[in-house]
């Protein structure tokens, strides 16, 4: 089966039933774009932007991280980027950004949580993004989103970068909005959620991790960051029903959507996208279209 799997790259990813779903690129910098395309990825479901800000002295200008932006934007010719803003803290570390020592990093400000203290850095990404939003399709993400409080408090820096833009006179586009389903509570409120969204998109990653109490960089807890663990896929089942039942569209970015043996249950579920590295997309298709 998996014989054509790098032929089927380019080709739709629909089952037999007729079931379309998108099958995209996770990628940290413009640099991946033209593996991305290479590898027939319907869009990219989940643009880490923290990679811009590393291995520098200071954070990028609004104008630099447009420029970044409006490079993939453009580079898609129309198929859907999700910008995620910036999710520094816990395992990502950004040398010049100020962090409080935490006991707990993984428990503690990062995420949403650490760009909400930071306003100025958060209205200058903002702003990047929408602007580049002139020149493609653009989706917006945020990513740790644990309560509806925090998602009103996202939104409300959306509406302020927009405010920003226009008293500038600057020029910006319409993106969707949407949040990453990494908690587990956020994922059992994925209904109130997506009331106020456009999409959400699970981040297994973390999610797994927190469901399972186990963390994702020690590998004496592997046995127990279970993929598989029942408790998760009730989860994963709540958040399609609770995202669909509101008029969001849900994907999944972590690692969990390229992994072949999980896909056939995703799709089952009603997942409509699922982002990964380029070179899974090709097997992921084949696999899609032999359902
Ligand atoms: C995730 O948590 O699954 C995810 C996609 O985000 P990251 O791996 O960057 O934390
Ligand atoms: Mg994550």
């Amino acid at each position: 089966m998996m014989k054509n799997a790098y032929a089927n790259r380019h080709l739709e990813a629909k089952t037999k039933a007729g079931q379309l779903i998108e099958v995209a690129a996770n990628i940290g910098s413009p640099n991946d774009l033209a593996h991305v395309l290479e590898n027939g990825a319907d869009g990219v479901g989940l643009f880490r932007t923290e990679f811009l800000f590393m291995d520098r002295k200071e954070a990028p200008t609004e104008d630099e991280q447009y420029e970044a932006y409006k490079q993939v934007a453009q580079g898609l010719s129309g198929k859907r980027v999700v910008i995620r803003t910036l999710d520094a803290g816990a395992d990502k570390k950004v040398a010049y950004l100020q962090f409080d020592e935490e006991e707990n990093p993984f428990l503690g400000v990062r995420g949403l949580r650490y760009t909400l203290k930071q306003p100025t850095l958060f209205q200058t990404q903002l702003k990047a993004i929408l602007r580049a939003a002139d020149h493609g399709n653009i989706a917006l993400m945020f990513p740790m989103v644990t309560s509806v409080a925090d998602v009103e408090a996202a939104l409300a820096a959306v509406d302020e970068a927009k405010g920003a833009l226009k008293a500038e006179g600057k020029s910006f586009g319409e993106v969707e909005l949407g949040a990453m389903i990494e908690v587990p509570a956020a994922a059992l409120i994925t209904d109130l959620l997506a009331e106020k969204l456009d999409f959400v998109s699970v981040g297994t990653n973390d999610l797994i991790q927190y469901t399972t109490a186990s963390d994702r960089m020690n590998p004496e807890v592997t046995k127990w960051y279970d993929p598989s663990h029942p408790g998760l896929w009730r989860l994963l089942e709540q958040v399609a029903k609770g995202a669909h039942a509101n008029g969001a569209w849900v994907g999944m970015c972590g690692e969990l959507a390229g992994t072949l043996e999980f896909v056939p249950r995703l799709i089952e579920l009603g997942y409509d996208e699922l982002s990964m590295s380029p070179k899974r997309i090709g097997l992921v298709k084949t696999t899609i279209r032999a359902l």
